[in-house]
């Protein structure tokens, strides 16, 4: 007896389709009646339905009979109106593939960590200290220890201070020494030398004098006279390594907060200021990072040329550092002929410091160069710079060996998009690309290094260090150099398939191995399909592709060396363990995506960031393309619109969203662009370009791109003009219309436009406007280029090429002639925008929607889909009104099976549900749509036939996660049995893969502690790294405050084993929860600056912390509570997360405004269908 729902008997399961149809009808004739109020001609719809209706009306309306309970598991209806559907909110916003895709587009940036330095100790994950000059397991250190590395730190520090006092005196002018760091501008000192490599601090008391140290000439590794020889047995680098003080390295000033007013909320960011005059030609780079002292000690010879073409005047050189310090600075005039010839060297004068707030460093030559146009240098020079543990720069990381159990670390980098300056000094920023000879030093503790090119050579360095030289790069720019020391294993790929090229290799912890077989699988696949897509081959002889365990992005495409997060790289296939189809295609589509940035990004990158969209956008979409190829039966393309436009219309559509392409030019500007804007909207603005041209001159232009700027760089105008040139030659492009006039539209303003449809007579007339929230705004004047495609029943024209134009300086209105013939039925169709292949949202007049509605089941499958997602939004913000899109809503009641549009109603349902779940309306909208939902249940259930095709399982967990949400007791009840069964025997999980995300879930949301705790043990003991993301997501499933609240307090705890890079999602995971909000919220507000300094205070967990809270907010009160918020992170100088309040603010106006305007005509809209077909609400 679930619920009491309406005539339960008579829809027969086992074959729904039969019932369904008198259903839907039934549906469609209240609603009819409705819309004709409102004073729009329906009768004929109306009465053509009456007839038909009078039969399933007459069931519909009949009460339940006993027979109504066959569907339902006993004790049904105590359950069916109470709380256990509090905990599935938790998951609204938590849906497993949403997460990940996520992750994979919000990045951790900008973290300046505070805890790396502790005065000699190191304080490991389980909260263990050890000394930093230990081996990488340590020792627990005494208070005895801790006494005499003190005495030694402080003994060294005086000696380093007289020595440097001694040094100053003697070979400094004083006015040119910069405090608390070493510059070395004097001939007399820059030549002296100075053990770089091996940890002899730069505060370290000088060796021995050695002979002057011979600048690197180029495409040789450095200067192995000094640096590549063993040290003498005597020499114990162990007893002489000092940490520097932390004063050496100097740290970027920043702005006070307290200049900024009350008012402002707005971050001060540093500007990224582009230096011009010089170019890099080739960096020599030989690095030692230590994880154990945080710190990387290195060498660096840079060859640089002379660059007159952006200016003529007499620059200095401007390298970009942060948080590194720099000596032994020397300058040498490198000519191209005598370059290597080392005795012909000629050593230059010239002053050096520090650049304003310490993020540059500047070297001046004398003036009487200026006259050489094609002056070429070598730049030498040691550093010292940090290793962090906050996931950027070169970081460190660590995970537990599984035989030895101790704890083991490794180093990894992260350099995208601009923390290449924090591990070594350059000239940081995409247009100045250059070749690259890396060598790192690594203690034999570890085992391997890697780095983008193939290993040319190993040498004994000095005693237990060894160094590693790779082969030199082509040219590339900093943000993809990339290094990894580590003891992780290979696959033994690359020794299996020894004849294939490029030799791709999967290395990972030697517990994962057994999990990168689905991983290797792909990359197989997808490259062939680049090489023949592109044209052009793979360019570097090997692809090493890497799990590292606590990493910030989904992964990141460093050139031959790319980095994966594990869920993100690592497939288990051992049952017990094994993922979900989701999880499958978001590995495959991963994978995809870092592959082509190999040729669209690594071998052709944008000049600058402002077209970060297109190397993103362009990785995004050539993803779905090598996944359609790949796995044609996932119809990846028809994800795109859903799951793609959700992304960024999400992101898009108020008035704190900006234009894909703006001006960047801080590093807050830098940072804010890695989001969906850039990566969703990138894609739907390529895929719609594909339209326009039609794939072959698509095809064309991205190879003609590819072989024109290889190794180079290009801006969008390059690209728009290869496509125009191949859309005018196939055709496809009218030759009075350029891609540039089209796209700059799209690019220079933010949002997006709806086309409002209107028939008259049998024209079809179109006008445009901006989508807004929290409402369509008349004064927004904003136009745009748009491709219009329609179809009519008449008319199929069976491509995507667009046959008209709304041009954005038309005026009012496009009037398309004649589509409907003359005496045109009402009832005829008309849908625009076909296979939704324009990034814009159609809204019909009445007599199209209703015409829609009535012949939905013969609509093509993505335009169905396309109208119940335009409808929602067009209603969330007053375009139309709810019954519309509520109609539309009971097609999923007969469309069981079509899974495209059940995925299209999930955002806009989502948003419902977030605004509606604490309001009083919910128990009619919840008794809705189990209604809806039901028959796709009873379909499908929680029972998970072996065999079934990829969507029927993504298919299967979305039925089941709406029918969970909206508390159908079927669906909590067989999940609550399944999770009993599981912690009976936790040995052997009988939970299949696609439906853990729903199961875990409910019975956490249902259950108490023992599931909770159960869940974390489990999270504890589990080796899959997506199994572990699924739990994070569920524990904040849990309706119990102190649960929540302990599980809050576990982010910021490192023995609680959660990463740093799960913190967000653990935190969301209870924001998006209706009883967790609040305790969220209090959680950051009482907790803001240990957070903050727990995960940096950086751009991203924090911000995305603060973006989950405001799910739940939609009165003033939340409003003043973010501003309290805003108030006491400007005290904390936190202003990156300043402006995630503003935005979150925005978000809260958006939904305050839909609550005062929409709550109410949608709760009537509700409580009318309700009492139309007398649905219980319990
Ligand atoms: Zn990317």
């Amino acid at each position: 007896m679930e619920g009491g729902y309406v005539n339960e008997a008579i829809i027969s399961y086992s074959n729904p389709k039969l019932q369904i149809p008198l259903m839907a009808s039934a549906v469609y004739a209240p609603t009819t009646t409705s819309i004709s109020a409102a004073g729009t001609p329906t009768s004929a719809t109306a009465a053509t339905n009456a007839s038909k209706n009078a039969s399933a009306s007459a069931s519909l309306s009949s009460p339940p009979g006993p027979s109504s309970s066959a569907g339902s598991a006993p004790g049904s209806s105590a359950h069916a109106g109470g709380g256990p559907l509090q905990g599935f909110v938790a998951k609204l916003r938590s849906f497993r593939f949403d997460d990940t895709k996520n992750i994979r587009k919000r990045f951790h940036f900008d973290y300046i960590s505070k805890d790396r330095f502790l005065g000699g100790q190191l304080k490991t994950k389980n909260g263990q200290k050890y000394v930093f000059n230990g081996p990488p397991s340590g020792f627990y250190v005494s208070k005895a220890c801790l006494i005499i590395s003190a005495f030694v730190a402080v003994v060294a520090l005086l000696f380093t201070i007289a020595i440097t006092y001694f040094v100053t005196r003697q070979g400094l002018n004083p006015k040119e020494v910069t405090p608390n760091c070493i510059t070395a501008d004097h001939p007399d000192v820059n030549a002296t030398p100075i053990q770089t490599a091996g940890w002899v601090s730069l505060n370290s008391p000088p060796p021995a004098p050695l002979a002057t140290p011979t600048p690197t000439p180029t495409g040789t590794t450095l200067a192995t006279s000094t640096r590549g020889e063993p040290l003498p047995s005597s020499a114990k680098p162990e007893t002489k390594m000092l940490v520097p003080q932390v004063g050496d390295i100097p740290v970027e000033v920043e702005e006070s907060s307290t200049n900024k007013s009350n008012q402002s909320t707005k971050p001060t960011s540093r500007p990224l200021k582009l230096y011009e005059g010089w170019r890099p030609l080739h960096y020599s780079l030989l690095i030692e990072p230590n994880a154990e002292k945080s710190v990387s000690n290195g060498s660096l010879t840079i060859e640089i040329e002379r660059d007159v073409s952006e200016v003529t005047s007499w620059e200095p050189i401007v390298l970009d550092v942060h948080n590194v310090s720099i000596s032994n600075v020397r300058v040498i005039r490198a000519t191209p002929d005598k370059a290597i010839n080392a005795t012909e060297e000629q050593e230059l004068d010239f002053d050096s410091d520090y650049g304003d707030d310490n993020t540059t460093f500047v070297i001046n030559l004398e003036k009487a160069l200026a006259e050489e146009s094609q002056l070429k240098l070598l730049l030498s020079l040691d550093f010292v710079s940090q290793v962090t543990d906050t996931l950027q720069g070169v970081y460190k990381t660590s995970y537990t060996n599984p035989d030895t159990k101790k704890e083991e670390w490794m180093i990894s980098t992260q350099f995208s998009p601009i923390d290449a300056r924090r591990a070594f000094p350059c000239f940081d920023r995409p247009d100045m690309k250059a070749n690259f000879s890396i060598s790192i030093v690594r203690s034999t503790m570890y085992k391997m290094s890697l780095s983008n090119m193939p290993k040319s050579h190993s040498s004994s360095y000095r005693r237990g260090y060894v160094r590693d030289d790779f082969v030199t790069t082509p040219k590339m720019p900093t943000y993809l150099v990339a290094f990894i020391v580590s003891n992780m294993v290979d696959s033994q790929y690359a020794a299996l398939d020894r004849e294939i090229s490029p030799r791709v290799e999967i290395w990972t912890r030697p517990t994962f191995v057994g999990m990168t077989h689905y991983a290797y699988k792909m990359v197989r696949k997808f490259l062939p399909y680049y090489e023949d897509y592109f044209g052009v081959k793979n360019k570097l002889p090997k692809i090493d592709l890497v799990s590292v365990p606590d990493f910030g992005f989904g992964a990141m495409e460093n050139w031959g060396l790319i980095t994966f997060r594990d869920s993100a790289l690592l497939v288990p296939e051992d049952l017990e363990l094994a993922s979900s189809s989701e999880h499958m295609q978001y590995v495959a589509q991963i994978i995809a995506h870092e592959l082509a940035h190999q040729w669209f990004g690594n071998l052709v990158t944008p000049k600058w960031w402002d077209d970060l969209w297109l190397k993103e956008g362009f990785a995004c979409y050539m993803s779905y393309k090598a996944l359609e190829h790949a796995h044609p039966e996932f119809q990846i393309m028809d994800t795109l619109t859903t799951l793609e436009f959700k992304e960024s219309m999400e992101h898009d559509a108020d008035n704190t969203t900006h234009a894909i392409s703006f001006d960047v030019q801080t590093t807050s500007d830098v940072r804010r662009i890695f989001d969906p804007i850039s990566y969703s909207k990138g894609t739907i603005l390529l895929s719609m370009l594909n339209s326009i041209v039609g794939d072959e001159a698509f095809r064309s232009a991205t190879r003609d791109l590819l072989k024109r700027f290889a190794y180079d760089n290009m801006d969008r105008d390059d690209l728009w003009a290869i496509l125009t040139h191949h859309g005018h030659e196939q055709g496809t492009l009218p030759m009075d219309l350029s891609v540039k006039q089209i796209m700059d539209s799209w690019i220079t303003q933010p949002g997006y436009p709806v086309v409002n449809v209107e028939r008259r007579g049998s024209d079809l007339v179109l006008r445009q406007e901006r989508y807004l929230l929290p409402s369509r705004n008349p004064e927004d004047h904003s136009r745009w280029f748009i491709p219009i495609t329609f179809e009519t029943d008449a008319l199929r024209k069976g491509d995507n090429i667009p046959s008209h134009w709304m041009r954005s300086q038309d005026d009012e209105e496009l009037v398309v002639s004649n589509v409907f013939g003359q005496g045109s039925n009402p009832e005829n169709v008309i849908y625009l925008n076909l296979n939704r292949q324009g990034y814009y949202r159609v809204n019909y007049d009445m007599t199209s929607w209703l015409a829609l509605k009535k012949n939905f089941s013969s609509l093509p499958r993505i335009t169905r889909a396309q109208l119940l997602d335009d409808a929602l939004h067009l209603s969330q913000a007053e375009y139309l009104t709810y019954d519309i899109p509520l109609t539309f809503l009971m097609e999923l009641f007969d469309a069981v099976d079509d899974e495209l549009l059940w995925s299209a109603a999930k955002p806009g349902l989502n948003y419902l549900i977030n605004n509606l779940k604490r309001e009083p309306a919910f128990e009619t909208f919840r008794a809705f749509m189990k209604f809806i939902v039901r028959p796709a249940f009873e379909h499908y259930g929680l029972n998970e036939p072996d065999n079934e095709s990829h969507l029927q399982l993504k298919h299967r967990a979305l039925v089941a996660y709406f029918a969970c949400k909206f508390n159908y007791d079927r669906c909590t009840q067989s999940a609550q049995i399944k999770f009993r069964e599981w912690m009976r025997n936790p040995k052997k999980n009988p939970i299949k893969p696609n439906l853990k995300s729903v199961i875990y879930c409910t019975s956490l949301a249902e259950g108490s502690s023992p599931e909770w705790y159960f869940a974390y043990r489990q999270y504890k003991t589990t080796t899959s790294a997506s199994e572990k993301e699924e739990i994070l997501t569920s524990l904040g499933c849990t309706t119990k405050p102190w649960l929540l609240s302990k599980y809050l307090n576990m982010t910021i705890n490192p023995t609680s084993g959660i990463l740093k890079q799960d913190g967000a999602l653990a935190f969301r995971a209870v924001a998006s929860n209706a009883i967790g909000h609040e305790i969220a919220f209090d959680f950051l507000q009482g907790n803001i600056k240990e957070i903050a300094d727990y995960y940096g205070d950086g751009f991203s967990t924090l911000s995305e912390m603060i973006k989950s809270l405001t799910i739940y907010m939609n009165k003033d009160y939340h409003k003043h509570q973010l501003l309290e918020l805003a108030a006491t992170c400007r005290k904390l100088g936190l202003r990156a997360v300043e402006s995630a309040i503003d935005l979150a603010i925005e978000q809260v106006n958006n939904n305050i405004y839909w609550r005062s305007h929409s709550y109410h005509s949608l709760k009537n809209f509700l409580e009318g269908i309700v009492s139309e077909f007398q649905i219980n609400i319990f």
